[in-house]
C-alpha cells in the first residue's frame, strides 16, 4: 500500500516538474524572438526600408531631372543622355545636339517655353 503512494508521489511529482519544465521551454521562446506578435512570421518582418540616401547631407547639384519633356526648339522628345542647361534656376533637357547651342544663343527666347514644355511655332 506504501509502496502505491509513494508511487502516486513520484509521478505527481514527476508531472509537476515535466509542466513546469515544459512551461519554462515554452514560453520565453516566441516572447524573445517576436514580442509584439506571439505567431511566428518567418519572412514578412524581414524587409525594412533602407536608409533613404547614403549620402544624405550632400548637396546633389548634377542629377536633377529636367522640367520639360519636349525639346522647345525641335519639338522632339527630351533625350535623358544629353547635356541639360539651367534657365531660372530650373534644369531644362534638350531633344538633339542641334539646340544648346540655340537656346545659349537666345536664352530669353527659348527658355520661357522650355519651362512651360511647349514648342516653338513656326
Ligand atoms: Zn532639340
Amino acid at each position: 500500500m506504501k509502496s502505491i503512494f509513494l508511487f502516486l508521489a513520484t509521478f505527481a511529482l514527476g508531472a509537476v516538474a515535466a509542466l513546469a519544465v515544459r512551461t519554462a521551454r515554452h514560453d520565453p521562446a516566441p516572447v524573445s524572438s517576436f514580442p509584439v506578435s506571439g505567431l511566428p512570421t518567418p519572412v514578412s518582418a524581414a524587409p525594412v526600408s533602407p536608409a533613404p540616401s547614403p549620402v544624405s547631407g550632400l548637396p546633389i547639384p548634377v542629377s536633377k531631372s529636367p522640367v520639360n519633356t519636349v525639346c522647345a526648339i525641335c519639338g522632339m522628345d527630351v533625350d535623358p543622355k544629353l547635356p541639360t542647361a539651367e534657365y531660372q534656376g530650373k534644369t531644362i533637357g534638350f531633344g538633339c545636339r542641334m539646340c544648346p547651342p540655340k537656346f545659349k544663343a537666345e536664352p530669353d527666347k527659348f527658355g520661357p517655353l522650355y519651362l512651360r514644355n511647349e514648342v516653338v511655332k513656326r
